[in-house]
């Protein structure tokens, strides 16, 4: 198993009690750059096992996957925020972009682009092997490992038209706070049961098990790759269950903290901040 993370720009393996640079413990600088480390990641585990014994060093961790060509997010994915967002359930992945300079780090601020911006935590896959027409069975295969995010979402932008549209509203700057490392699909007990949750200011919003996704994760990677060819690197938001804010009656406005944790993975903190 390994736990990938950036640490001011280079690949790092985290550990409770540290960071250690990849490339240094590889003796390959080509691994320093997190995106080569992500398509090389049969070869972390051996690697995180070496690392393990080396002195750590404190750090903050950016953005895990800092490049990807593609970031997907499914929308409806679960039918319990289907149901509080009264739409009816998708026939295939209801499928959007998020621009990937939306992505930031783990504890990065969110800074506000409204008065209607709303939170989502989610599980994301990142995609390891890429591949066209990858069959279900072999999806995992092609998983580099899961990490956590937060699909913030500002509704008025993605649902002020009829019909809506998602991609924008889901991309401005700092909506995709991911981290804070991508573990690998082994340190799962059961990579099809995932707990997550998310707590805003204190208050439990958010709690949810992947079990319950519509589509899953294999279903995702099949689908998507017999759409597009998946590279190593791209990531997918896999959806957010209930618990937004649009259905509270209860939006973000700075001071706010999301708090988003998953059971494995670990913990996002991210402190809002009223936009320009
Ligand atoms: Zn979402």
């Amino acid at each position: 198993m390994f736990r990938l993370t950036n640490i001011n720009g280079r690949s790092a393996f985290q550990f409770d009690d540290g960071f250690v640079d990849v490339a240094k413990v590889a003796g390959d600088e080509s691994l320093a750059d997190p995106m080569n480390a992500i398509a090389r990641f049969g070869e972390l585990s051996a690697l995180y096992a070496k690392a393990g014994a080396s002195p750590k060093s404190s750090g903050t961790p950016g953005v895990c996957v800092p490049k990807p060509a593609k970031v997907f997010g499914i929308g409806l994915n679960y039918k319990s925020h289907a149901a509080e967002s009264n739409m009816e359930l998708p026939p295939a992945p209801l499928t959007f972009t998020k621009f990937p300079s939306c992505l930031a780090g783990p504890t990065a601020d969110v800074e506000l682009s409204g008065d209607m911006v709303d939170w989502e935590v989610e599980i994301v896959v990142v995609i390891g092997k890429g591949g066209r027409h990858i069959a279900e069975s072999a999806a995992w295969s092609h998983v580099a490992g899961l990490t956590l995010g937060q699909d913030i979402s500002d509704r008025k932008v993605q649902l002020g038209g009829k019909p809506p549209q998602f991609s924008l509203g889901k991309s401005f700057d700092t909506y995709g706070p991911i981290g804070p490392a991508i573990v690998s699909v082994d340190a799962f007990p059961n990579r099809d049961d995932i707990a997550l949750w998310c707590d805003v200011s204190g208050e439990r919003m958010q709690e949810a098990r992947t079990s319950n996704l519509i589509f899953t994760i294999p279903y995702l990677v099949s689908y998507l790759s017999s759409i597009c060819t998946l590279e190593s690197g791209d990531v997918i938001f896999t959806g957010t269950p209930d618990g937004v804010g649009m259905a509270r009656g209860r939006l973000l406005k700075a001071g706010d903290v999301i708090d988003s944790g998953a059971d494995v993975i670990g913990a996002l903190r991210n402190v809002c901040v009223a936009g320009k």
